[in-house]
Protein backbone atom coordinates (compact mmCIF):
# COMPACT_ATOMS: atom_id res chain seq x y z
CA UNK A 1 0.00 0.00 0.00
CA UNK A 2 1.31 3.42 -0.89
CA UNK A 3 -1.45 5.15 -0.44
CA UNK A 4 -1.59 8.61 0.77
CA UNK A 5 2.04 9.26 0.06
CA UNK A 6 2.23 12.74 -1.09
CA UNK A 7 -1.35 13.69 0.19
CA UNK A 8 -0.84 13.62 4.17
CA UNK A 9 -4.42 15.17 4.81
CA UNK A 10 -6.87 14.39 2.54
CA UNK A 11 -8.92 17.37 1.33
CA UNK A 12 -12.27 16.65 0.72
CA UNK A 13 -12.26 19.12 -2.29
CA UNK A 14 -16.13 18.72 -2.68
CA UNK A 15 -16.27 21.58 -0.41
CA UNK A 16 -14.27 23.89 -2.63
CA UNK A 17 -15.92 25.91 -5.44
CA UNK A 18 -14.76 26.70 -8.41
CA UNK A 19 -16.42 29.46 -10.53
CA UNK A 20 -16.20 28.68 -14.43
CA UNK A 21 -17.10 31.49 -16.78
CA UNK A 22 -18.69 30.15 -20.01
CA UNK A 23 -15.18 30.54 -21.79
CA UNK A 24 -13.99 28.45 -19.28
CA UNK A 25 -11.58 30.94 -17.08
CA UNK A 26 -11.88 29.57 -13.66
CA UNK A 27 -12.30 33.31 -11.74
CA UNK A 28 -13.19 32.33 -8.22
CA UNK A 29 -11.99 30.15 -5.77
CA UNK A 30 -13.53 29.25 -2.29
CA UNK A 31 -10.61 28.79 0.23
CA UNK A 32 -12.46 27.32 3.19
CA UNK A 33 -10.89 24.13 3.11
CA UNK A 34 -7.02 25.44 2.49
CA UNK A 35 -7.78 28.08 5.49
CA UNK A 36 -8.91 25.47 7.48
CA UNK A 37 -5.42 24.60 7.63
CA UNK A 38 -5.19 21.57 6.46
CA UNK A 39 -2.41 20.33 5.34
CA UNK A 40 -1.62 19.86 1.76
CA UNK A 41 1.44 17.84 0.47
CA UNK A 42 1.38 18.14 -3.20
CA UNK A 43 1.82 16.07 -6.17
CA UNK A 44 5.79 16.27 -6.28
CA UNK A 45 6.08 17.62 -9.81
CA UNK A 46 8.75 15.59 -11.45
CA UNK A 47 12.18 16.81 -12.96
CA UNK A 48 11.84 20.43 -12.28
CA UNK A 49 15.17 21.51 -12.74
CA UNK A 50 15.72 20.07 -16.18
CA UNK A 51 12.02 21.55 -16.88
CA UNK A 52 13.10 24.88 -15.88
CA UNK A 53 16.63 24.90 -17.95
CA UNK A 54 14.51 22.91 -20.97
CA UNK A 55 12.54 25.86 -21.50
CA UNK A 56 14.90 28.40 -21.54
CA UNK A 57 12.75 30.91 -19.35
CA UNK A 58 12.93 34.66 -20.79
CA UNK A 59 12.31 37.68 -18.20
CA UNK A 60 8.58 38.67 -19.27
CA UNK A 61 7.82 35.83 -21.34
CA UNK A 62 4.76 33.67 -22.16
CA UNK A 63 4.61 30.04 -21.09
CA UNK A 64 1.59 27.72 -21.45
CA UNK A 65 1.35 24.78 -18.82
CA UNK A 66 -0.99 22.08 -20.57
CA UNK A 67 -1.19 19.92 -17.73
CA UNK A 68 -1.07 22.45 -14.63
CA UNK A 69 -2.59 19.61 -11.93
CA UNK A 70 -1.69 21.11 -8.70
CA UNK A 71 0.81 23.58 -10.33
CA UNK A 72 3.95 22.68 -9.44
CA UNK A 73 5.56 22.95 -12.60
CA UNK A 74 3.75 26.04 -13.06
CA UNK A 75 4.74 27.41 -9.88
CA UNK A 76 8.84 26.82 -10.91
CA UNK A 77 8.01 28.59 -13.56
CA UNK A 78 6.83 31.46 -11.88
CA UNK A 79 9.95 31.08 -9.21
CA UNK A 80 12.47 31.37 -11.93
CA UNK A 81 11.18 33.92 -13.94
CA UNK A 82 12.17 37.49 -13.10
CA UNK A 83 9.86 39.63 -13.92
CA UNK A 84 7.64 37.34 -14.07
CA UNK A 85 5.88 35.57 -16.73
CA UNK A 86 2.07 35.29 -18.26
CA UNK A 87 1.02 31.87 -17.37
CA UNK A 88 -1.70 30.21 -19.05
CA UNK A 89 -2.56 26.64 -17.54
CA UNK A 90 -5.15 24.01 -18.58
CA UNK A 91 -6.75 20.76 -16.88
CA UNK A 92 -9.63 19.01 -17.48
CA UNK A 93 -9.92 18.40 -13.26
CA UNK A 94 -11.86 21.42 -11.19
CA UNK A 95 -10.05 20.35 -7.77
CA UNK A 96 -6.84 20.56 -9.39
CA UNK A 97 -7.83 24.08 -10.60
CA UNK A 98 -8.37 25.12 -7.45
CA UNK A 99 -5.27 23.90 -5.70
CA UNK A 100 -3.28 25.21 -8.24
CA UNK A 101 -5.19 28.64 -8.40
CA UNK A 102 -4.96 29.26 -4.82
CA UNK A 103 -1.44 28.21 -4.61
CA UNK A 104 -0.30 30.25 -7.83
CA UNK A 105 -2.13 33.42 -6.83
CA UNK A 106 -0.16 33.79 -4.17
CA UNK A 107 3.33 34.40 -6.55
CA UNK A 108 1.47 35.93 -9.23
CA UNK A 109 -1.55 37.80 -10.82
CA UNK A 110 -0.26 37.14 -13.80
CA UNK A 111 -1.87 32.91 -14.17
CA UNK A 112 -4.72 32.25 -16.07
CA UNK A 113 -6.36 28.97 -15.45
CA UNK A 114 -9.11 27.23 -17.52
CA UNK A 115 -10.60 24.31 -17.57
CA UNK A 116 -10.52 23.04 -20.58
CA UNK A 117 -9.07 20.07 -22.96
CA UNK A 118 -5.65 21.24 -24.21
CA UNK A 119 -6.28 20.15 -27.14
CA UNK A 120 -7.75 23.28 -27.48
CA UNK A 121 -4.84 25.27 -26.96
CA UNK A 122 -5.43 27.19 -30.52
CA UNK A 123 -8.13 28.85 -29.30
CA UNK A 124 -7.52 29.51 -26.06
CA UNK A 125 -4.60 30.74 -26.29
CA UNK A 126 -5.75 33.24 -29.41
CA UNK A 127 -8.30 33.82 -27.04
CA UNK A 128 -6.26 34.67 -23.76
CA UNK A 129 -3.72 36.85 -25.93
CA UNK A 130 -0.81 34.10 -25.63
CA UNK A 131 0.07 33.58 -29.12
CA UNK A 132 2.54 33.10 -30.26
CA UNK A 133 3.99 32.01 -26.95
CA UNK A 134 7.44 31.07 -25.57
CA UNK A 135 7.26 27.49 -24.00
CA UNK A 136 4.68 24.85 -23.74
CA UNK A 137 5.10 22.57 -21.27
CA UNK A 138 2.85 18.73 -21.14
CA UNK A 139 3.69 16.61 -18.11
CA UNK A 140 1.29 13.56 -19.19
CA UNK A 141 -0.42 11.11 -16.85
CA UNK A 142 -2.16 11.31 -13.64
CA UNK A 143 -1.56 13.46 -10.47
CA UNK A 144 -1.19 12.26 -7.23
CA UNK A 145 -4.19 13.99 -6.37
CA UNK A 146 -6.04 11.91 -8.24
CA UNK A 147 -4.66 8.52 -7.82
CA UNK A 148 -5.03 8.89 -3.79
CA UNK A 149 -8.65 10.31 -3.76
CA UNK A 150 -10.58 7.27 -3.48
CA UNK A 151 -13.94 8.74 -5.04
CA UNK A 152 -12.33 9.39 -8.25
CA UNK A 153 -11.61 5.45 -9.32
CA UNK A 154 -8.51 5.29 -10.60
CA UNK A 155 -6.59 3.41 -7.89
CA UNK A 156 -6.64 -0.55 -7.08
CA UNK A 157 -4.88 0.42 -4.34
CA UNK A 158 -7.73 2.49 -3.28
CA UNK A 159 -11.12 1.48 -3.45
CA UNK A 160 -14.11 3.13 -4.65
CA UNK A 161 -16.24 3.63 -7.72
CA UNK A 162 -14.38 2.72 -10.84
CA UNK A 163 -14.55 6.42 -13.10
CA UNK A 164 -10.71 7.74 -14.20
CA UNK A 165 -12.59 10.76 -15.78
CA UNK A 166 -10.12 13.38 -15.45
CA UNK A 167 -12.92 15.74 -15.10
CA UNK A 168 -16.88 16.41 -15.66
CA UNK A 169 -16.38 17.12 -18.98
CA UNK A 170 -15.63 13.67 -19.62
CA UNK A 171 -18.32 11.42 -21.07
CA UNK A 172 -18.28 7.58 -20.15
CA UNK A 173 -16.83 6.46 -17.05
CA UNK A 174 -14.42 3.09 -16.70
CA UNK A 175 -17.28 1.45 -14.65
CA UNK A 176 -19.35 2.23 -18.17
CA UNK A 177 -16.21 0.88 -20.48
CA UNK A 178 -15.96 -2.02 -18.29
CA UNK A 179 -19.10 -2.99 -18.49
CA UNK A 180 -20.57 -2.19 -21.64
CA UNK A 181 -17.56 -3.21 -24.08
CA UNK A 182 -17.99 -6.80 -25.53
CA UNK A 183 -15.18 -9.00 -25.02
CA UNK A 184 -13.14 -8.55 -28.09
CA UNK A 185 -13.01 -4.68 -28.15
CA UNK A 186 -11.90 -4.93 -24.26
CA UNK A 187 -9.47 -7.40 -25.11
CA UNK A 188 -8.11 -5.34 -27.64
CA UNK A 189 -8.16 -2.15 -25.72
CA UNK A 190 -6.40 -3.49 -23.21
CA UNK A 191 -3.83 -5.20 -25.62
CA UNK A 192 -3.24 -1.64 -27.36
CA UNK A 193 -3.37 0.73 -24.11
CA UNK A 194 -1.64 -1.49 -21.63
CA UNK A 195 0.50 -3.81 -23.56
CA UNK A 196 -1.40 -6.14 -21.67
CA UNK A 197 -0.36 -9.87 -23.26
CA UNK A 198 -2.92 -12.04 -20.79
CA UNK A 199 -5.32 -9.55 -22.57
CA UNK A 200 -7.79 -11.80 -23.57
CA UNK A 201 -7.45 -13.75 -20.83
CA UNK A 202 -8.70 -11.02 -18.62
CA UNK A 203 -11.84 -9.68 -20.86
CA UNK A 204 -12.70 -12.75 -20.38
CA UNK A 205 -12.63 -13.17 -16.91
CA UNK A 206 -14.01 -9.13 -17.07
CA UNK A 207 -17.07 -10.24 -18.94
CA UNK A 208 -17.46 -13.40 -16.74
CA UNK A 209 -17.83 -11.23 -13.36
CA UNK A 210 -20.13 -8.41 -14.81
CA UNK A 211 -21.21 -6.12 -13.50
CA UNK A 212 -18.21 -4.78 -11.90
CA UNK A 213 -18.90 -1.43 -9.77
CA UNK A 214 -15.53 -0.86 -7.85
CA UNK A 215 -11.92 -0.67 -7.93
CA UNK A 216 -11.06 -3.19 -5.90
CA UNK A 217 -13.33 -5.59 -7.62
CA UNK A 218 -11.86 -5.24 -10.75
CA UNK A 219 -8.28 -5.54 -9.63
CA UNK A 220 -9.21 -8.54 -7.65
CA UNK A 221 -10.50 -10.64 -10.79
CA UNK A 222 -7.86 -9.49 -13.15
CA UNK A 223 -5.22 -10.77 -10.14
CA UNK A 224 -7.38 -14.27 -9.84
CA UNK A 225 -8.08 -14.92 -13.67
CA UNK A 226 -4.07 -14.05 -14.14
CA UNK A 227 -3.31 -15.86 -11.21
CA UNK A 228 -1.09 -14.98 -8.59
CA UNK A 229 2.42 -15.82 -8.89
CA UNK A 230 3.64 -18.79 -6.33
CA UNK A 231 5.94 -17.78 -3.71
CA UNK A 232 7.17 -14.67 -5.29
CA UNK A 233 5.94 -10.84 -4.26
CA UNK A 234 4.57 -9.24 -7.48
CA UNK A 235 6.73 -6.63 -8.60
CA UNK A 236 3.88 -4.57 -10.00
CA UNK A 237 0.12 -5.30 -9.00
CA UNK A 238 -1.50 -7.79 -12.44
CA UNK A 239 -4.31 -4.94 -12.75
CA UNK A 240 -1.59 -2.23 -13.85
CA UNK A 241 -1.79 -2.42 -17.32
CA UNK A 242 -5.65 -2.94 -17.27
CA UNK A 243 -6.14 -0.08 -15.44
CA UNK A 244 -3.79 2.08 -17.47
CA UNK A 245 -5.51 1.12 -20.63
CA UNK A 246 -9.04 1.77 -18.96
CA UNK A 247 -7.60 5.22 -17.77
CA UNK A 248 -6.18 5.89 -21.55
CA UNK A 249 -9.63 4.49 -22.64
CA UNK A 250 -11.78 6.80 -20.63
CA UNK A 251 -9.91 9.97 -21.07
CA UNK A 252 -9.24 9.77 -24.80
CA UNK A 253 -5.47 10.59 -23.80
CA UNK A 254 -3.45 9.22 -27.27
CA UNK A 255 -6.04 11.18 -29.35
CA UNK A 256 -5.61 14.50 -27.03
CA UNK A 257 -1.87 13.76 -27.14
CA UNK A 258 -1.45 13.65 -30.78
CA UNK A 259 -3.60 16.78 -30.92
CA UNK A 260 -2.26 18.28 -28.51
CA UNK A 261 1.31 17.96 -29.19
CA UNK A 262 0.57 18.96 -32.23
CA UNK A 263 -1.18 22.18 -31.74
CA UNK A 264 1.10 23.39 -29.56
CA UNK A 265 3.92 23.07 -32.15
CA UNK A 266 1.55 25.88 -33.77
CA UNK A 267 1.44 28.34 -30.59
CA UNK A 268 5.33 28.54 -30.40
CA UNK A 269 7.60 31.68 -31.44
CA UNK A 270 10.76 30.80 -33.47
CA UNK A 271 13.35 29.89 -30.88
CA UNK A 272 10.05 29.14 -28.35
CA UNK A 273 10.42 25.58 -26.55
CA UNK A 274 8.22 22.43 -25.80
CA UNK A 275 8.38 20.03 -23.33
CA UNK A 276 7.19 16.83 -22.94
CA UNK A 277 7.17 14.15 -19.57
CA UNK A 278 5.59 10.73 -20.81
CA UNK A 279 5.65 8.25 -18.22
CA UNK A 280 4.43 5.12 -20.19
CA UNK A 281 6.06 3.67 -23.63
CA UNK A 282 3.06 4.28 -25.51
CA UNK A 283 3.18 8.14 -24.64
CA UNK A 284 6.41 8.07 -25.23
CA UNK A 285 6.37 7.11 -28.96
CA UNK A 286 3.70 9.04 -29.66
CA UNK A 287 5.47 11.93 -28.83
CA UNK A 288 8.61 11.10 -29.92
CA UNK A 289 7.27 10.51 -33.28
CA UNK A 290 5.12 13.35 -33.94
CA UNK A 291 8.47 15.42 -32.81
CA UNK A 292 11.26 13.54 -35.35
CA UNK A 293 8.23 14.37 -38.21
CA UNK A 294 8.04 18.04 -37.31
CA UNK A 295 12.00 18.21 -37.27
CA UNK A 296 12.61 16.33 -40.28
CA UNK A 297 12.33 17.99 -43.37
CA UNK A 298 9.22 17.39 -45.13
CA UNK A 299 9.06 16.31 -48.78
CA UNK A 300 6.16 18.78 -49.80
CA UNK A 301 7.63 21.76 -47.30
CA UNK A 302 11.04 23.64 -47.80
CA UNK A 303 11.88 23.53 -43.90
CA UNK A 304 11.27 21.60 -40.99
CA UNK A 305 9.31 23.32 -38.24
CA UNK A 306 11.15 21.88 -34.96
CA UNK A 307 14.26 21.33 -34.17
CA UNK A 308 14.79 18.46 -31.49
CA UNK A 309 17.08 19.98 -28.42
CA UNK A 310 18.17 16.67 -27.39
CA UNK A 311 18.49 13.66 -29.48
CA UNK A 312 17.72 11.50 -26.68
CA UNK A 313 15.09 11.57 -23.77
CA UNK A 314 16.24 12.80 -20.05
CA UNK A 315 15.49 10.49 -17.08
CA UNK A 316 15.34 11.68 -13.71
CA UNK A 317 18.32 11.43 -11.59
CA UNK A 318 19.10 8.69 -8.99
CA UNK A 319 18.24 10.74 -6.05
CA UNK A 320 14.72 12.35 -7.65
CA UNK A 321 13.98 8.32 -8.32
CA UNK A 322 14.59 7.86 -4.61
CA UNK A 323 12.35 10.57 -3.11
CA UNK A 324 9.95 10.41 -6.27
CA UNK A 325 8.88 6.78 -7.33
CA UNK A 326 6.72 8.58 -9.18
CA UNK A 327 9.20 9.46 -11.40
CA UNK A 328 10.47 6.28 -12.36
CA UNK A 329 9.04 5.59 -16.07
CA UNK A 330 9.15 10.00 -16.57
CA UNK A 331 11.09 10.24 -19.65
CA UNK A 332 11.64 14.28 -21.00
CA UNK A 333 11.77 15.21 -24.61
CA UNK A 334 12.73 18.92 -25.55
CA UNK A 335 12.16 20.56 -28.96
CA UNK A 336 12.53 24.26 -30.53
CA UNK A 337 10.27 25.82 -32.81
CA UNK A 338 12.47 26.83 -36.05
N1 LIG B 1 2.60 19.12 -13.55
C1 LIG B 1 1.51 18.98 -12.62
C2 LIG B 1 0.93 17.58 -12.58
C3 LIG B 1 0.27 17.16 -13.87
S1 LIG B 1 -0.54 15.61 -13.74
C4 LIG B 1 1.99 19.41 -11.24
O1 LIG B 1 3.16 19.70 -11.07
O2 LIG B 1 1.18 19.46 -10.31
C5 LIG B 1 -1.41 15.64 -15.24
C6 LIG B 1 -2.63 16.53 -15.26
O3 LIG B 1 -3.07 16.62 -16.61
C7 LIG B 1 -3.80 16.00 -14.46
O4 LIG B 1 -4.23 16.95 -13.51
C8 LIG B 1 -4.89 15.77 -15.53
O5 LIG B 1 -6.19 16.09 -15.08
C9 LIG B 1 -4.47 16.73 -16.64
N2 LIG B 1 -4.91 16.36 -17.98
C10 LIG B 1 -4.86 15.14 -18.54
N3 LIG B 1 -5.34 15.19 -19.79
C11 LIG B 1 -5.70 16.48 -20.05
C12 LIG B 1 -6.24 17.15 -21.18
N4 LIG B 1 -6.51 16.51 -22.31
N5 LIG B 1 -6.46 18.47 -21.10
C13 LIG B 1 -6.17 19.16 -19.94
N6 LIG B 1 -5.64 18.55 -18.84
C14 LIG B 1 -5.42 17.24 -18.89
Amino acid sequence: MHSNRWVRDTVDMSNVRVHVAPNGHVNSVSRNRLREGVQVIHHKPVMVDKVVSALALRPNGTYIDCTVGEGGHSEAILRHCDPLPRLLGFDLDREALSVARERLSRLSDSVTLVESNYSEIVRVASEWGFLPCDGVLFDLGVSSLQLNSACRGFAFSQDGMLDMRFGPSIGRSAKEVVNETDERELADLLYRLGDEHRSRRIARAIVGERPIETTSQLAEVVARSVGRSRGRRWTKHPATRTFQALRIAVNDELQNVDAGIRAAITTLRPGGRLVIISYHSIEDRLAKRILQEAAKLAEDESSPTLRLVEKRVSKPDAAELGANPRSRSARMRVAERL
